[in-house]
């Protein structure tokens, strides 16, 4: 085989030198945030909530204190309910009472159960005690209108200084990801239910 210029060992190793310094000095640039950092995963495509359960895998391994509240009934049963289930101690989980679901027609009860989540994620961002906290679906109730946006942002400023915020959902609120300090969305490419798969045990619940 000939070295173009391109695989060239030597000229390789200078390059990536170059990348490596230029990498150092933007670590040594970079600082501590004061207070922990508001999350938004959005977009059409999956992986909105369950990169949410990896983060909370990542925060568990380091000890620290999480929780969770559902702002859309699910399944009744998750492969995720039942492995955070093994850590009573560091993990809350609270499903909204009555979630509402595609199949609910009564908005005054899809408003208060909204609002009794909130009410419980209030006290998990603002008392102090949780590292993390993660608000499944919450962009839908937002969407609804369930929510008042300026509410849901009045709480993630009230947030104690340990607590990182994660809000997943489709079409989250353009003024939610003006706030927050990372969005992410996830883009469909390819679904399996467009070829009429149904959700998988594992992969989607
Ligand atoms: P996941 O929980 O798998 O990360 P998600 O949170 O990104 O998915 P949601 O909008 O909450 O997606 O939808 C939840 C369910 O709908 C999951 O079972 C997921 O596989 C399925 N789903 C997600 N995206 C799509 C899509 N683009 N087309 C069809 N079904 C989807
Ligand atoms: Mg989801």
């Amino acid at each position: 085989m000939t070295d173009t210029p391109d695989h060239d060992a030597g000229a390789h190793k200078v390059r990536m030198q170059a990348v490596q310094r230029a990498q150092r000095e933007k670590t040594r640039e970079a600082r501590d945030p004061e207070r922990g950092l508001v999350l938004v995963h959005t977009g059409n495509g999956k992986g909105k909530s369950s990169s949410a359960f990896g983060v909370i895998a990542r925060a568990l391994g380091w000890g620290q204190r999480v929780g969770v509240v559902q702002f859309i009934k699910g399944s009744w049963k998750t492969g995720e309910r039942a492995f955070f289930a093994r850590f009573p101690d560091e993990l809350v989980w609270h499903t909204m009472g009555e979630g509402f679901t595609w199949d609910t027609q009564d908005r005054d009860r899809d408003v208060a159960a909204a609002t009794q989540a909130l009410a419980r994620a209030e006290a998990m961002i603002t008392g102090g005690d949780f590292d993390l906290v993660v608000l499944d679906e919450i962009n839908i109730a937002l969407r609804y209108d369930y929510l008042d946006i300026a509410r849901v942002l009045d709480v993630l400023d009230r947030r104690a200084a340990r607590t990182g915020v994660i809000l997943t959902g489709r079409d989250a609120r353009p003024e939610l990801m003006d706030y927050a300090d990372l969005v992410s969305e996830m883009r469909e490419v390819k679904h399996p239910f467009a070829a009429g798969i149904r959700a998988q045990r594992g992969i989607d619940f």
